[in-house]
């Protein structure tokens, strides 16, 4: 099948996109040369709408780690976002954008000391800590660092749970908080995440009930609480249902109007901002049936080409030009690492076949950061209109 005559089938389940096919078809009429992602940047800039809108109490700070494209991080910036950053490297996009290092959030909470350094001395002021030896390694490198603590909340329902990992328990809170009163550090605020692609709304209204309570131990322990990070985890549509922004932005507004104190409440939107504004379009490289039986699908982009949640069910949507019965199919990347098969048992159409284009919606968000050139494949192109 020619490049030139795409008329994309989409899955049933799929909402239609406001994603600009045309836009699909203007790229695919030079010919396909390769994987590449498609980012829409008015998308984009309709999402951040969107998210103020919803939340208008609420500053977002992109999660920059979603997508680091410096022309994605401009859209955002153009639309008054701020950003939130994990490393070195992620200031280090942001600083000739001209976005303010005040209000950048560093809120990985295990840093390297000299992502520390670099970003206290570049005038990051807020640092987030969930463990006493966090807290005082920042303090040694900046003593009147602005600390928000990560604290563990449940991480049910959601498409990639982040709990595991981060956040600080019950019973370590109390000697944090003791530690801080001791140093004289500035404990302002306290952040939690609810899970990426996250579906349950009770995980936010829990996170904030959580948090209401800590920032409460730490005005009596003496501190001056004022600062609540919602962090990210807001789904975006794929093949699930989600409950949209506004019913998700209700629980939070009830849950902020509950709290007693007055609060500077930002959150920190990944996916959300730029998920559904991708279509990755890879192609099929080989077509089998395995035994007489399993058919097998190996696409020229895979695990190592940055689809690596596919693997941890985050369900994205795949399109293709064919209308063939829906049969189930393992889908793999083309590297020859047994780690690259992205999907099993998953419905697309029987009759398809090499040089096949597959379009792979809402791809976003933690692709092409995660894209690699393992085994001599290379990383993914990204085009930004
Ligand atoms: C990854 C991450 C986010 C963004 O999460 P999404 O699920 O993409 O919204 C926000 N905050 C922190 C600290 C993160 O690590």
């Amino acid at each position: 099948m020619g490049c030139q005559d795409v008329s994309v089938v989409r899955s049933e389940q799929h909402q239609p996109l406001e994603f600009a096919q045309n836009s699909l078809l203007n790229v695919l009429r030079g010919g396909y040369q390769g994987p590449f992602l498609l980012m829409d940047s008015a998308v984009v800039r309709d999402r951040a709408r969107q998210f103020k809108a919803a939340l208008p109490g609420v500053t977002p700070h992109f999660a920059v780690k979603a997508n680091p494209d410096p022309r994605i991080l401009s859209a955002l910036l153009a639309e008054g976002v701020n950003f939130e950053i994990a490393s070195r490297r992620e200031l280090e996009l942001l600083l000739p954008l001209g976005v303010r290092p005040a209000e950048v959030l560093f809120s990985n909470p295990v840093k390297p000391r000299s992502h520390i350094a670099f970003a206290a001395e570049a005038g990051v002021e807020w640092f987030a800590i969930d463990s006493i030896e966090e807290l005082r390694k920042v303090h040694q490198i900046k003593a009147d660092a602005k600390l928000y603590l990560r604290i563990y909340t449940t991480n049910e329902g959601a498409g990639c749970p982040l709990s595991g990992k981060f956040g600080a328990h019950c019973e370590d809170i109390e000697t944090i908080i003791a530690e801080a009163v001791r140093l004289g550090a500035d404990l302002a605020g306290v952040t939690f995440h609810v899970g990426s692609q996250c579906t349950n709304t009770t995980n936010w209204r829990e996170g904030i009930e959580a948090a209401g309570k800590v920032l409460d131990d730490f005005a009596k322990a003496g501190l001056e609480p004022r600062f609540l990070d919602l962090g990210g985890g807001f789904p975006v549509r794929m093949g699930e249902p989600i409950p949209a922004i506004g019913e998700i932005a209700g629980v939070i507004n009830r849950g902020l109007a509950r709290l007693e104190r007055p609060l500077q409440v930002i959150a920190e939107p990944g996916r959300f901002l730029v998920a559904e504004a991708g279509c990755l379009v890879a192609s099929v490289v080989g077509a089998t049936r395995r035994s007489n039986q399993e058919r097998w699908l190996y696409l020229d982009a895979g695990f190592y080409s940055g689809l690596m949640e596919m693997k941890d069910g985050i369900p994205y949507v795949i399109d293709t030009e064919r209308d063939g019965k829906p049969v189930p199919w393992t889908v793999a990347g083309p590297t020859c690492d047994s780690v690259d098969v992205c999907l099993t048992g998953h419905l697309l159409p029987e009759n398809l076949d090499e040089g096949d284009l597959i379009y792979i919606r809402s791809a976003g968000a933690y692709v092409s950061a995660c894209s690699t050139e393992f085994n001599g494949f290379p990383t993914l192109e990204v085009m930004v209109i």
